[in-house]
């Protein structure tokens, strides 16, 4: 058999789908430094600083935070099987494919879903919240921050906190898409538990978790075995946690490890405000362009929409799949689709990361605008462009 190295063609890809997003060259050169061991105390050195650079990011003093081996699901289940017990209540809000995911995560490890259903593109309120608890004694609330199937930003997270601890229960987040893309406040928002990946907001590629986890959650945790041996957290902690032993448990991915160090440099030579702003004003470019473009926003409520992800209905007459692989085809350009009920109605767009730049916005809506123009959509292709462009001087003068 003969295979050649396809993925070294250069092919200079624009990721603008729900992730992952774009790799920054530096972190694909960490990546290709020599794998060393996973016990040497070189390794050691960056396990500490990546651990230091992620309480950061998840703006927390928990000493628990590390990332799991796994992509952003693994933090699901590592949460799920340390956390929840056979029989417990677990309040989950299913507003999209990842609330859905959760519940029956939850379901799988024997707990009872105690489900919140809202129609998909909105978000929970501080009072529903309140009444799921009056009416049940539950253990646990588990929400998604941003819920990349719908493009929808959670908001009262701190009330929601406050909420939740009235009720002596557990605050537990699903920060995979917002985390490195909008504020994630751990300890001020009272979170007890989240998890995040690496290939959305952070622009490392797949392949692990960043989860942090409060004393509370981990005294939940110390008092009983987890239901996992490959997530359980309190083998994890003896080989991660400064003042433990190192002890192996399972070897490290040093060269994801390397990437996620990078990456969350990064974030942090940027700066937090810097990001989020960054974030939100390609956002707000790309709204306006695709807004003239005659794209409409599964959203409804302005403050309720994502930076990172602009879940669109397209204008009527076009067939979304087609249109979309002609984009990839044509510019080099990864659009997302549709997911769960969108499917085969919508786009989701993503501007993540290393993803939200100025010129990538509009090299994005340059090319859709192409497309829309052949297909008779519009006159001038280059409308969308312009109106995010008279965004951008607005929002410089
Ligand atoms: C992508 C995503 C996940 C799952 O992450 P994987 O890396 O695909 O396992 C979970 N939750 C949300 C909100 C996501 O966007």
């Amino acid at each position: 058999m003969k295979v050649d190295p396809t993925y070294e063609r250069n092919l200079e890809i624009h990721l603008h789908g729900p992730g992952p997003s774009d790799v920054p060259a530096a972190v694909l050169r960490a990546m290709s430094a020599a794998t060393i061991g996973h016990l040497d105390s070189e390794f050691i050195k960056i396990m500490d600083e990546a651990q230091a650079m992620l309480r950061m990011l998840y703006q927390t003093e928990n000493r628990m935070t590390i990332p799991i081996s796994g992509t952003g699901s693994s933090g699901m289940e590592t949460l799920v099987a340390n956390l929840i017990n056979p029989q417990d209540k677990v309040i989950v809000v299913r507003n999209g494919v990842f609330g859905g995911r959760i519940a029956d995560e939850v379901s799988r490890f024997g707990g009872e879903v105690i489900s919140i259903d809202l129609e998909w593109g909105t978000v929970v309120t501080p009072e529903e919240i309140r009444k799921a608890f009056s009416r049940n004694r539950c253990h646990a609330l588990f929400l998604v921050h941003a819920e990349t199937s719908t493009g929808a930003h959670q908001q009262h997270m701190r009330e929601i906190g406050e909420i939740v601890h009235q009720n002596g229960a557990l605050f537990l987040v699903d920060a995979v898409t917002s985390l490195g893309g909008t504020e994630v406040k751990m300890d001020e928002w009272g979170i007890d538990a989240a998890y995040s990946g690496t290939q959305k907001c952070l622009s490392v590629p797949p392949g692990l978790s960043p989860i942090t986890l409060n004393e509370k959650a981990m005294q939940k945790l110390r008092a009983r075995k987890a239901r996992s041996w490959y997530f359980d957290l309190n083998m994890i902690e003896e080989y991660w946690n400064e003042g433990y032993q190192r002890k192996y448990h399972h070897t490290a991915p040093i060269n994801m490890i390397y990437a996620l160090h990078e990456g969350l440099r990064l974030a942090l030579q940027e700066g937090l405000d810097a990001r989020f702003q960054r974030h939100r004003r390609n956002a707000a470019a790309l709204q306006a362009g695709l807004e003239a473009l005659g794209f409409t926003y599964l959203v409804k409520k302005q403050n309720e929409r994502l930076p990172m992800l602009h879940a669109v209905y397209l204008p009527d007459g076009l067939e979304e799949g087609k249109l979309r692989q002609n984009i990839r085809a044509r510019y080099n350009i990864e659009i997302g689709a549709g997911l769960g009920e969108f499917s085969g109605k919508a786009w989701r767009i993503g501007l993540m990361g290393h993803s939200s730049t100025k010129d990538k916005v509009g090299r994005l809506l340059n090319c859709i605008g192409e497309e829309l123009k052949k297909h008779g959509i519009i006159d001038d292709a280059t409308i969308g462009f312009q109106t995010a462009q008279a965004i951008y001087q607005n929002s410089e003068s």
